[in-house]
């Protein structure tokens, strides 16, 4: 029953699908050995593509430097700096070259650029009156010959030590491939290791913090896997099944993310995932992959082996009925995982199962709430709240709850539970909440927060203040009415700057975040640097400014357009 339904699936999925004997599962093949290695260093990664990484999959390869900045980066082939970015976050520094193949190489972190390049960056900052900017560049602006430093590698942005991030890119799509199909190998001889299974019992309904889960411990070395218990598991109707597993290689000590996870019942393929390519618009769909219940509740990361109707990435090449199989028949049948890493060496995981007789009851869901299904547009409101899910924000139906919970000192509205954090959102939805009638004059000073923190920012419009939350939660309506606290560290009154190199502030906001900062010497925009790690404000001394007396000014804004305003004369 079981296999005629295999075999009768298999022939009406309609995947262009590849699996090469030897080389990973791939829909598409890429030129081998046309890009260099990015660095001189012996490759080594602290990072892999596609590796499980908070909210996205980690989008290249984390090439390791040393725990040092300062090594040259080599442009990967011959092509044009078509883009460059600088931002507080994300990759710091940024440059993006383009190839005449179709690809567009990115290498991120990096702590300096070539002075053709900076010159490019500084005059953007200064027409846009911008520390950041992000800018695209004419093909025949700036081209690059292959092995051409274009940067000193370093550790800005989002970076939680020195390394260089590099991507290759389809130049067309913006979808991110992984670059060890390009020929890019890592030396690696050790296969990924598998810590733990799951066992998710669906029967029809849709998958929730409330399935019911059973994890089982694995040990096992040189790719050879088995149950910590042996035993034959009793399953029955639908089943998902999920795996905890890592991947080392030879080059470095880090864990990185596994290539491919294939599932197999009685010898057929019923779910492969691997990391091949993706769009950056369907990264968050991780929470999708993972099961994000147990991570929020037990930090435990178990990837699942069945895919939810609602995610729309691409990481799925093969799959029958999603990866959810029913058991049904009575019989003893075999499971097999297969796991490789880029480099193709392979673990395996075998355990027998013991099928039960009942015949799987579908749509057994009993709405405690209301009902929201993955692929419509959602609403709930009352006279006191709105939620608006649009479509493809749900990765499966949910049975959403609402409740209100007591005002909390100095709210301006009641708190209100909607639906809970197990279930994750892929971008956002609109949260309307009716602020208390004392509001009156502060509504734009108004902004909706959660119990634990998180901003889900706000603005007031038709009687209600309107937030756009990425997580669901308990939320309420709180005022910022307190501007950005600035503190200088080495600018006072008439200070004697002549021998400083930089001027110095401490800048952070209490609530809605700082919107934006401009600093002026005698009236002119001058460039300033926020180092958001550190929370250090700093404007750089350059031979613009003459010796004598000067006047330094900086406006800080918050969000809810809340300002601080400083100036002190200093001498250079
Ligand atoms: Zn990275």
């Amino acid at each position: 029953m079981i296999k005629k339904n295999i075999v009768f699936l298999f022939i009406i999925s309609c995947w262009c699908f590849n699996l090469f004997a030897q080389g990973p599962v791939q829909n598409m093949q890429y030129p081998l050995n046309f890009f260099r290695y990015p660095l001189d260093l012996p490759p080594s990664t602290a990072g892999s593509f596609g590796e499980l990484r908070g909210a996205h999959f980690h989008s290249g390869l984390d090439f390791k430097t040393n725990q040092r900045i300062g090594y040259p980066v080599h442009a990967a082939y011959d092509g044009y700096v078509s883009r460059l970015r600088v931002q507080f976050g994300g990759f710091g520094h940024a440059i993006y070259i383009t190839h005449p193949n179709g690809y567009t190489t990115v290498y991120g972190h990096v702590k300096s650029f070539t002075p053709a390049m900076e010159k490019l960056i500084r005059d953007e900052q200064y027409r846009q009156q911008s520390y950041e900017v992000d800018f695209k560049l004419d093909p025949l602006q700036l081209m690059v010959c292959q092995g051409e430093v274009i940067a000193m590698s370093g550790n800005e942005g989002a970076s939680a030590g020195p390394h260089l991030h590099f991507e290759i890119r389809d130049t067309q799509t913006e979808e991110t491939i992984n670059p060890q199909l390009f020929g890019l190998t890592i030396p690696d001889k050790v296969p990924p290791s598998i810590t733990a299974i799951g066992i998710y019992h669906l029967d029809g309904n849709p998958f929730s913090e409330n399935t019911k889960r059973q994890f089982f411990a694995v040990r096992g070395s040189n790719g050879n896997y088995h149950l910590t218990n042996p035993q034959v598991i009793n399953l029955n109707g639908q089943i998902g099944f999920g795996i905890s597993t890592t991947d080392m290689t030879s080059a470095s000590a880090n864990h990185n993310g596994i290539y491919s996870c294939e599932l197999k019942l009685d010898g057929v393929t019923v779910y492969t995932f691997a990391v091949e390519r993706f769009a950056f618009d369907q990264t968050h769909a991780i929470n999708a992959y993972i099961d994000y219940p147990e991570l929020m509740k037990t930090h435990r990361w178990m990837q699942k082996c069945f895919i939810l109707p609602g995610s729309k990435i691409s990481l799925y090449p093969q799959s029958i009925n999603r990866g959810i199989v029913n058991f049904n028949d009575g019989a003893i049948h075999d499971v097999e995982y297969v796991v490789k890493d880029a480099a193709g060496n392979t673990s395996t995981l075998t355990l027998k199962v013991k099928s039960g007789h009942t015949e799987s009851s579908l749509s057994t869901i009993k709405a405690a709430g209301n009902l929201f299904h993955y692929d419509q547009k959602n609403e709930f409101a009352n006279d006191k709240v709105k939620v608006v899910i649009m479509p493809g924000n749900l990765y499966d139906d949910v049975n959403f709850t609402y409740k209100m919970l007591p005002k909390r000192p100095g709210a301006f509205s009641a708190t209100h539970s909607i639906h809970n954090r197990f279930t994750p959102i892929h971008d956002n939805y609109e949260l309307w909440i009716k602020p208390d009638s004392n509001i009156g004059k502060y509504a734009d000073k108004a902004v909706i927060v959660s119990t634990d923190g998180a901003m889900a920012g706000g603005t007031y419009q038709d009687g209600y203040i309107k937030g756009q939350p990425h997580a669901f939660g308990d939320f309420f309506i709180k005022l910022d009415t307190i501007p950005p606290v600035v503190v200088p560290i080495n600018i006072k009154p008439n200070a004697d700057l002549s021998a400083a190199k930089r001027i110095f502030f401490r800048m952070s906001d209490n609530l809605s975040g700082i919107k934006s900062y401009a600093g002026k010497i005698d009236g002119e925009w001058v460039l300033m640097e926020w180092d958001y790690k550190t929370k250090i404000l700093s404007y750089c001394f350059n031979t613009d400014i003459a010796a004598g007396k000067h006047i330094f000014e900086l406006t800080v804004t918050d969000s809810k357009n809340n300002s601080k305003y400083f100036t002190a004369a200093f001498n250079r």
